[in-house]
């Protein structure tokens, strides 16, 4: 793919800037539709925003509270077409709203009704309201002190950061040229027109200067820099909101139930929810000035999400009982700069400069596909190229796979779990565990190979998520994982001890 961008003759339909899952959807839409794609990512694919989300498929039951049917009726279309393609990585879950005043019961059963019906034959399963018996019994955790009951739903579960990985090897497949620790450094114009973007290589140093028919900014909370790239007088638009979530042992949420609290003090949602044998709790909504690829907690957040999750389990968790935290800018775009950011739309903006930059931005990891489609359709127009129709609808996702759960522990790797299991017959030290045991050799050695992961951290936080789950245990896989990639890399001593050293560094942010 590198020999690919250097060819400097090479005219591309279309260049992505940005490797979340909107840049990420928007290559899969066009390379797809037959278009000539690139892709460029500055750091890993889906290492801003995309890899920080509550990792939820959902229609969004806070939207419908705020009265927005439209959004909430197109995210449940999209949450029915992404489990049809990608059921190896999305699936239903559900959800308890634990009631605790008269009231709640039918106020949120008829609600989560509203919402059965809107997914109409989409749907992941019909709500019900639980005695408080049957509540318990899905949740044995659960705050009994003044239980009436519950509302039982069902929503979509997935693995984000999976979930760009293999959008990012279909859109391969499909014919498109994506690269990671490329960074967009600068727009080319011709009379006046963005036709081309200088890029660095940040492992070589060498820059490129590619040309295209159209260029679309895809960068989530940076989207203003781009934008400023293009027309440096432009006014900015991005209202960035920080989200963080904290990560506990799974014995305080046991079972396969998430709980989902419709109303804190701060009239948001949280959730507790059961992720890859740990619990996820988040999130908060915190209006932030400054934007960066490694955004950290704040203290207040934190206290908020503890105090929160302890008003509804049994079982009070305390500041050492958290394994890892992490936080995620939303990409929130809104012309009122007064709107509260809990109140701005979660409704993807897509905007074309005089330029002819298109920057596509907001919206929800759950939608991308829709905001894909959207982008590829105005690209074409911007490009004055031929119209190709979409055909995203019904396109199976890489490592598509039915019955995923013959996989045990590589199922989320769907019918590549097959090519890792290849490597360890060829190779069987890499079907040693790593310290901790949940991972094995063979895995790291796929990832170099298949998911272009380039570091420690891209493997540790991005293709397994240890770091996510807790941060100790991923500092401690930290050096076996740098000793196999060395190998497979063909890279020294001298870089492992970097590799190591650095990602100790990103793991300790973390940690509480
Ligand atoms: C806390 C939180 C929880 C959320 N939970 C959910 C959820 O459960 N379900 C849901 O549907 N949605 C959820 N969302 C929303 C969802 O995560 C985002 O809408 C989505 O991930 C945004 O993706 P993106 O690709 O636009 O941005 P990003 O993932 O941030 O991608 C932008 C990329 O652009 C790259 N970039 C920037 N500048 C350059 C440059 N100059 N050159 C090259 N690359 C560049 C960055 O490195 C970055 O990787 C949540 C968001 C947050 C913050």
């Amino acid at each position: 793919m590198l020999a690919r961008i250097a060819d400097a003759g090479e005219k591309w339909d279309f260049i992505v800037i940005g490797g979340g899952a909107t840049g990420v959807g928007v290559a899969l839409e066009a390379a797809s539709r037959g278009y000539r794609i690139a892709l460029l990512e500055q750091n890993d694919f889906a290492s801003g925003t995309s890899s920080r989300s509550t990792k939820l498929i959902h229609g969004g039951v806070r939207y419908l509270q705020q009265g927005n049917v439209s959004l909430v009726l197109e995210a449940l279309k999209e949450r029915g077409i992404l489990r049809r393609n990608a059921p190896h990585l999305v699936h239903d879950l559900p959800f308890i709203v634990p009631t605790y005043d008269w009231w709640e019961g039918p106020f949120y059963g008829i609600g989560l009704k509203l919402y059965d019906l809107l997914a109409g034959k989409e749907g992941f399963g019909p709500s019900e309201i639980l005695s408080k018996e049957e509540t318990v019994e899905k949740i044995p955790t659960v705050e009994t002190h003044e239980l009436r009951g519950g509302v039982i739903y069902y929503d979509g579960q997935f693995d984000d950061s999976r979930l760009v990985v293999n959008l990012a090897q279909t859109a391969v497949e499909q014919g498109g040229t994506l690269l990671n620790y490329m960074e967009v450094v600068k727009l080319i114009k011709k009379n006046d027109l963005v036709g081309g973007v200088i890029v660095r290589d940040l492992e070589s140093g060498r820059e490129y200067e590619l040309k295209s028919r159209a260029v679309i900014n895809a960068t989530g909370v940076f989207s203003d820099r781009i934008r400023q790239m293009d027309d440096p007088v432009t006014p900015p638009f991005m209202r960035p909101s920080q989200g963080v979530h904290i990560v506990l042992d799974r014995s305080f949420l046991p079972g396969e139930t998430a709980i989902m609290v419709p109303h804190t003090d701060d009239g948001r949602v949280l959730f507790a929810i059961p992720w890859h044998h740990r619990v996820l709790v988040g999130t908060t909504d915190t209006p932030v000035e400054d934007v960066s690829m490694a955004p950290l907690p704040m203290d207040h957040e934190i206290e908020f999400l503890l105090e929160h999750t302890a008003r509804y389990l049994t079982k009070d968790p305390e500041p050492g009982d958290v394994l890892s935290m992490f936080a995620g800018l939303r990409p929130l775009v809104s012309g009122q700069q007064h709107l509260e950011t809990a109140r701005i739309s979660r409704e993807h903006t897509l905007s074309i400069s005089r330029a002819g930059l298109i920057t596509i931005a907001g919206g929800k990891w759950t939608t991308y596909r829709k905001m894909a489609e959207e982008t590829v359709d105005q690209a074409i127009v911007v490009a004055r190229l031929n119209h190709q129709p979409s055909v995203s609808e019904t396109l199976q996702i890489h490592g598509y796979h039915h019955h995923a759960h013959q996989f045990e522990n590589l199922k989320d790797y769907g019918t590549d779990a097959l090519e890792i299991r290849k490597l360890v017959k060829n190779e069987p030290g890499w079907g040693a565990p790593l310290p901790g045991g949940s991972i094995v050799g063979a895995e790291v050695i796929w990832a170099v190979k298949a998911e272009m992961a380039r570091t420690v951290e891209d493997f540790l936080a991005r293709r397994r998520r240890v770091l996510f789950l807790d941060a100790r245990a991923a500092m401690n896989m930290a050096p076996a994982v740098a000793e196999l990639m060395a190998a497979e890399l063909k890279k020294g001593i001298h870089w492992q001890k970097t590799q190591i050293e650095s990602f100790r560094k990103t793991a300790y942010n973390y940690l509480l």
